[in-house]
């Protein structure tokens, strides 16, 4: 008898220690069988068909960034591929889309949509609509039943000619309508508060240049803080499970922390790179990002919360451009916003997290499980189990590289973190059961599929607030 018909698995990660969120650090093989995990103990390697020998690395599941843009530079099918690619080479292997920002009914265009991340995509993915309209708001029972989808997001300031704002009586409509499809339904929410954006703005003309730490006086913090105490408000009176993006400031933190301390539920994200990149940063307009990156002490304060539990899940907001039509060079006011950031997502969380100590685990937990409980794909996706997705990535936690934007492979010729030396970076990233990426290079073909969500009474449940002093 061969060795390979003796063979129960198709593929062991062999060697390895597992990070599994809510479980801590285990010595133990993987066994994968077709696009399942299917065994878990110490040493499997004889009966794996192809065996990856893991000796030294930390084996997470696979990371899942809840907030990604994709299509807004170049067509949606292309940077379905072209942006998946990147991500499943930086070990993410499911994402969340915010859809393009449309300003008509998604029914069109959500076919479309769904068959661009079944055919071309490295990752799995979960839709989140951008709600700006009546119309939109009467079919989010539609896009729930049709396609399976229960987070639903809301601008409340818009960005200039680019997504429009979404006033007060509208969200309230919008939040009681998600509240309508059940507990477990998600209204997340772009927390910035437009008056005084507007007037920020203003004050900023009159600066005929400046530099990256300008920018973050359009939007000032004091503006997202106002903005999540209305948003807290109105989601309660609307029963919805409110669900703040890419938190960026202590002020906003210090809303988040008292309305924790009152025992409101509700789930806060922020991204990998407010957590790293400061508005010093020598990259100067390639980190140009709305909300704006911010000074050190507002990492400081994100950290915090990050570690206490106030801040539940990290993700990117990746927008990605060309340097092309970044500009840079158009300074303050001409730049644009957005960036790639998918391929550095896991290896600047684990470089920053860990210079200041924070816990692989939390960090692990922070970037899987929290964001897969909180939209209803746990424990299919967010941890190592028998039974759940084959969806792994494998690290060197001390590998050392500067990051270059060729090397990242997504559509874009620039990186807000490039030049940045990082330490950890994934070596291997198993998709559906395959490995698909492995020492930089892309090994394996596309096997992204979109993840339908089923309804559900249960509202989110990670930790909310667990080391709050
Ligand atoms: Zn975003």
């Amino acid at each position: 008898m061969s060795a390979v018909r003796d063979s129960q698995y198709d593929l062991v990660v062999h060697g390895g220690t597992l990070i599994i969120p809510g479980v801590g650090r285990v010595r133990s093989d993987v066994g994968i069988s077709g696009d399942k995990i299917v065994a878990l103990a110490g040493d499997l390697s004889a009966g794996g068909k192809d065996v990856y020998d893991a000796s030294g690395k930390v084996v997470l599941p696979g990371i899942f960034d809840p907030h990604a843009h994709i299509g807004n530079e170049r067509s949606y099918d292309e940077e379905a591929e072209t942006e998946t690619r990147a991500a499943v080479l930086g070990g993410v292997t499911t994402i969340g889309i915010f859809l393009r920002s449309l300003e008509e009914s998604y029914m069109k265009h959500l076919p479309g949509f769904r068959r661009a991340m079944d055919e071309l995509s490295y990752v799995d993915s979960v839709f989140h609509p951008q709600i700006f309209t009546d119309e939109q708001i009467s079919e989010i029972p539609r896009y729930a039943a049709e396609y399976g989808i229960r987070s639903f997001k809301f601008y409340m300031s818009g960005m200039p000619g680019i997504v429009k704002s979404v006033p007060d009586d509208v969200l309230l409509t919008g939040f009681r309508m998600v509240a309508s499809l059940g507990a477990d339904a998600i209204a997340c929410v772009h927390c910035e508060t437009g008056a005084l954006i507007d007037q920020a703005r203003k004050e900023l003309q009159k600066k005929k240049d400046g530099t990256l730490a300008d920018w973050e006086f359009a939007h000032p913090a004091d503006a997202e803080a106002l903005a999540i105490q209305t948003a807290l408000y109105l989601s309660k009176v609307a029963g919805a499970h409110l669900y703040v993006v890419h938190l960026s400031s202590k002020q906003g933190l210090e809303v988040v922390r008292n309305a924790r301390r009152q025992g409101l539920r509700f789930t806060v994200e922020t991204t990998s790179p407010y957590l790293g990149i400061a508005s010093d940063d020598p990259n100067g307009f390639l980190v140009k990002m709305v909300p704006p990156v911010r000074t050190k002490d507002h990492h400081d304060a994100l950290w915090q919360g990050v570690t206490e539990g106030s801040i539940n899940t990290i993700g990117t907001d990746n927008t990605s451009r060309a340097r092309a039509t970044k500009k840079p060079e158009a300074g303050l006011h001409g730049s644009r916003s957005g960036y790639p950031v998918l391929g550095t997502h896991l290896p600047a969380l684990l470089h920053y997290g860990r210079l200041r100590g924070v816990p692989l685990e939390l960090l692990v937990d922070r970037a899987t499980r929290a964001p897969a409980k909180v939209y209803g794909i746990y424990p299919k996706k967010g941890t190592i189990a028998i039974g759940t997705d084959a969806d792994l990535a494998i690290v060197d936690l001390d590998l050392e590289r500067v990051v270059s934007p060729e090397e990242l492979q997504g559509m874009s010729d620039f990186s807000p973190f490039e030049g940045k030396k990082l330490r950890g970076w994934p070596v291997a990233t198993i998709k559906a059961g395959k490995i698909v990426a492995r020492d930089g290079k892309i090994v394996g073909k596309p096997t992204g599929r979109y993840i339908p969500r089923a309804a559900s009474n249960i509202p989110p449940d990670v930790e909310w607030l667990s080391r709050v002093q």
